[in-house]
Parts: C-alpha cells; sequence; structure tokens
C-alpha cells in the first residue's frame, strides 16, 4: 500500500507516494516493490536474534536488576527477548546474575547442560565474571566462565538495566554475524563440539573437574 492521498484523506488511485530518502523507516522505503532478496544465512540468523528466550533465574542482587530490565520501564520485550522460561528445556539464554557461591556452581552447569542447542550465555556483574567483591572468599567461584562457555560479559555490581540490554544487543550482534558453515560456525552447528560440559563435584576442601581453558584476551 504505497498510494497517494487526497486532500480529504482518500487514496488516489494509481498515483503513489514519492519514495522517501534513504533514511525512510517504512516498510516500503525498505522493500520498494514488496520483494525482499536474502540468505539463508541471514534469515536463520534473523529468526534467531530476535527470539533468544532467558532461563528464569538469578542469584543474587544483580537478578533485581535483570527483572528490572524485563518490567515496563525498561521493556527488554523490545528485543524479543521477555519470554523468561520457567524450564532449561525451552530456554536459549542463561543470564548468569549474581554471586556463583561452590554450592551452587553445579547446579548451574547442570542447567546449562540441559538447555538445548542454541544457547547463549551472559555473565551479569562483576560476581558472575570474577567473584566480584567475594573473589577472595573460600566459597565463592571465581568466573562462571570456568565452568560453561560464556558470550557476554557485562561488568558493574550491579550493571543497570540499560547495561543487561547493550549485553542483549551485543549478543544480537553475535548471533547475526555467525557463519553457519566453516570455522566460525557456532557450536550447534559443528558435529565436534560438546554437547554437554563436565559439572564439577565436591571434593575434599574445594570444587573439583576439569575446568575450561581461559578465554583469549578481546
Ligand atoms: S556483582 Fe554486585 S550486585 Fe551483582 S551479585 Fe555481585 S555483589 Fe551483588
Amino acid at each position: 500500500m504505497n498510494e497517494a492521498l487526497d486532500s480529504t484523506g482518500g487514496a488516489v488511485p494509481g498515483q503513489r507516494f514519492p519514495r522517501q530518502d534513504a533514511g525512510g523507516c517504512g516498510p516500503d522505503d525498505r522493500v520498494p516493490e514488496g520483494v525482499m532478496l536474502t540468505t539463508v544465512e541471514r534469515l536463520y540468523n534473523w529468526g534467531r536474534k530476535n527470539s533468544v528466550w532467558p532461563l528464569q533465574f538469578g542469584l543474587a542482587c544483580c537478578a533485581i536488576e535483570m527483572i528490572a530490565a524485563s518490567m515496563a520501564r525498561f521493556d527488554m520485550a523490545r528485543f524479543g527477548a521477555e519470554v523468561f522460561r520457567p524450564s532449561p528445556r525451552q530456554a536459549d539464554l542463561m543470564i548468569v546474575s549474581g554471586t556463583v557461591t561452590k554450592k551452587m556452581a553445579p547446579q548451574v552447569v547442570r542447567l546449562y547442560n540441559q538447555m538445548p542447542e542454541p544457547r547463549y550465555v551472559i555473565a551479569m556483574g562483576a560476581c558472575a565474571i570474577c567473584g566480584g567483591p567475594f573473589r577472595d572468599g573460600y566459597n565463592v567461584l571465581p568466573g562462571i566462565d570456568l565452568y560453561i562457555p560464556v558470550d557476554v560479559y557485562i561488568p558493574g555490581c550491579p550493571p543497570r538495566p540499560e547495561a543487561l540490554l547493550e549485553g542483549l544487543i551485543a549478543l544480537q550482534k553475535k548471533i547475526a554475524g555467525q557463519p553457519l558453515t566453516g570455522a566460525g560456525r557456532p557450536r550447534h552447528l559443528d558435529a565436534d563440539a560438546p554437547g554437554a560440559f563436565p559439572v564439577p563435584e565436591y571434593g575434599a576442601h574445594d570444587l573439583v573437574g576439569p575446568q575450561l581453558p581461559a578465554a583469549p584476551d578481546a
């Protein structure tokens, strides 16, 4: 529908509005003749990045900011990620929001293993990234990336809801840029990639179990 209107607001048959400039934002500006060409890769990634459903769980004070991000003022629904799922089977994104104690770490890894691929992890706040103010405590894990792969790190104590939204946008950009084949393809398209990660166990004095190699510097 791109017909011009007469002075009464009625459509003038056969007469069309002039095209907007390149900065226009109506659908007719982006799809001039109702036909859009794209690649399977872009369409596939577009669907993935706009339907990232987080797992509904929180660990400490950062979770309050995560909850605020989903409420009306910050409205995470604008990014297609408002459907917090109560089951890991239905979730795409784990937001590790809060202090990960060594008592809780095995449960976090187990929940992650129960999520289907493609799945993503955001480490929200200093505690989830490195232990935060409790880093030197005997009972706090110095970073969840010791046991599960993290896609986006959001620093802060706590990060504000806007920071979580920015982290989500960063994750969406990462998803949009992933090739479906070749070396940079996502884990769920790589038959050799691990499907589950070792769950740490309690040893005599600390958690024991294989840890992931340190992430390369950005
Ligand atoms: S980073 Fe700060 S706000 Fe977040 S869980 Fe740790 S202590 Fe709480």
